[in-house]
């Protein structure tokens, strides 16, 4: 597929090219440019004569396009989620959820779109003022591998309801699913050189858009390295800037948790989309007084769970998305088992066999007894290894939940309301979930603390994210 700017198909300057492969089999799926600085700037151009235009529509409108292109969405989600599934590996199942949630994000903005914010102010004799909000300008969006479909819709959602317009580069292995949303925008009635997808590398078309002076904010979701990276290239610009970053979620089990639904939490929580999500359960810590039965029927769950192409039907887990991911997971669990700081319980390995030869397959995977300081506690573990700690009571669950750079998200299991209250005073985390985990639907705000970003993705919150105000002061 070719790039899209300015609501044409393009190769852009490039001469290279970048293979997606089907990460289960890989297979040859299709080719995208290697965008460059100069697609960058082609694309921010797009993007700026496209500005004024868009900016002046009636937030309704915009909201309509939205609406129509969510319509659109539904209608061929089925071809969407197949094409999802081909470039990112996770099951059929899943890829639908995704798309689905990429239209009610569109749905949700458009449904907002009535609802304009502003203020009127009285101040008496020195005046009266109008405070209405304006859209930033070009805004550049830059999205990673593992939600690529839902990310995407998270970020052109506000930002074009708002009135801006975008530059968006997809990851490397995924943009296929990407570029075709964007078409399916236009033909839902987006403006050419609203909404501009440039493929290609981090370091080229991505570092591109970070140092665009032109572009007014940036939303980045992806590693903490990057992010930190990011920021200190944007720093030397004038930015507003939102970086989704690396989280690794804390599970506290009390002992008055409904078991079942706790240990389905947990395998949904960590091995969904093969554990690479950023929200996933990564660390689970389940009260002493229930660990022993716990952890007998959390592994005979995972022990029946069913590895392979996620297109074929009774998958409930995908490849890891790229040999690079899978050799990470695969050697933090190596070193684990060398060094004694945790014993594997189940799992540990990549697959073999016929059916999992040429994919990226990894076993699902429990690690028991792991040190406080074990890199599988410290560091972000983005694929299906699932550390548990056991713990003797809530004040010590607290502690090592909060014992992390990271403050995406967390959860409590537990009917006991003072418990709840607790630990949603006192873990650090963006969101708190209260016997569930992952579910994050577009009108709740979503984000980090600490190492886990700045800013917040999502619902009324993200929409003003992507606006300024402008006061008008009437000086009677
Ligand atoms: P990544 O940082 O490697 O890549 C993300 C994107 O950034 C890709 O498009 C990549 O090409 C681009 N990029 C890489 N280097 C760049 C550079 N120097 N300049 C500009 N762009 C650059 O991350 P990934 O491996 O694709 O994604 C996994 C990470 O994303 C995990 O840490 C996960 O927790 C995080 N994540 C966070 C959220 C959230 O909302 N907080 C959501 C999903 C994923």
């Amino acid at each position: 597929m070719l790039m899209r700017i300015g609501g044409e198909d393009t190769e852009g300057v490039t001469e290279a090219w970048i293979d997606v492969k089907n990460p289960a089999t890989g297979e040859y799926i299709d080719r995208v440019p290697a965008g460059t600085k100069e697609d960058i700037s082609c694309a921010v151009e797009a993007a700026g004569a496209a500005f004024d235009a868009w900016a002046k529509k009636p937030m309704r409108d915009r909201g309509m396009i939205l609406y129509h292109a969510a319509r659109d969405v539904r209608g061929q989600y089925k071809d969407l989620a197949h094409l999802l599934t081909r470039e990112q590996g996770k099951p059929i199942r899943e890829s639908s959820d995704e798309v689905r949630g990429f239209a009610n994000i569109l749905e949700f903005y458009a449904g907002i779109s009535a609802r304009q914010d502003g203020e009127a102010l009285r101040l008496g004799t020195a005046g009266d003022c109008i405070v209405v909000r304006q859209p930033l300008g070009i805004c550049g969006a830059i999205i990673p591998w593992n939600m690529p479909v839902l990310i995407m819709g998270w970020k052109i959602g506000p930002a074009l309801l708002a009135g801006n317009t975008m530059v968006l580069k997809p990851a490397s292995s995924t943009p296929l699913t990407n570029l075709r949303l964007a078409q399916i925008l236009e033909q839902a009635g987006l403006s050419p050189g609203v909404l501009n997808v440039v493929t290609g590398t981090g370091e080229s078309a991505g570092s591109a858009i970070v140092q665009h002076p032109a572009i007014r904010k940036l939303s980045f979701t992806g590693d903490c390295a990057t992010g930190y990276k990011i920021r200190e290239m944007a720093g030397a610009y004038l930015k507003d800037i939102t970086l989704e970053l690396g989280g690794s979620d804390p599970m506290i089990v009390m002992p008055d948790a409904d078991i079942d639904k706790a240990v389905e939490g947990a395998l949904r929580g960590r091995f969904y989309n093969a554990g690479q999500t950023c929200t996933a359960v990564k660390r689970l810590y389940v009260h002493e007084k229930i660990s022993t039965l716990f952890l007998q029927k959390l592994k005979n769950r995972v022990d029946a769970l069913a590895v392979g192409n996620g297109l074929e039907s009774k998958i409930d887990i995908g490849p890891m998305n790229s040999a690079e991911q899978r050799e990470k997971i695969s050697q933090v669990v190596q070193e684990t088992r060398d060094s004694k700081e945790g014993t594997v319980l189940t799992g540990g390995y990549k697959m073999k066999g016929t059916a999992y030869e040429q994919g990226y397959f990894y076993r699902p995977t429990l690690v028991t007894d792991v040190m406080p300081d074990s890199p599988l506690v410290t560091h972000e573990i983005f694929g299906p290894v699932l550390p548990v700690m056991t713990v003797p009571d809530l004040n010590t669950a607290i502690h090592e939940a909060n014992n992390t750079r990271y403050g995406l998200g967390a959860s409590i299991w537990t009917k006991d309301l003072g418990t709840i209250k607790r630990v949603f005073d006192d873990v650090k985390a963006g969101i708190i979930w209260v016997n569930r985990h992952l579910t994050v639907p577009p009108e709740v705000p979503f984000g980090g603390m600490n190492d886990g970003g700045i800013g917040r993705e999502n619902g009324q919150h993200a929409l003003l994210s992507y606006s300024q105000t402008k006061t008008l002061f009437l000086g009677w």
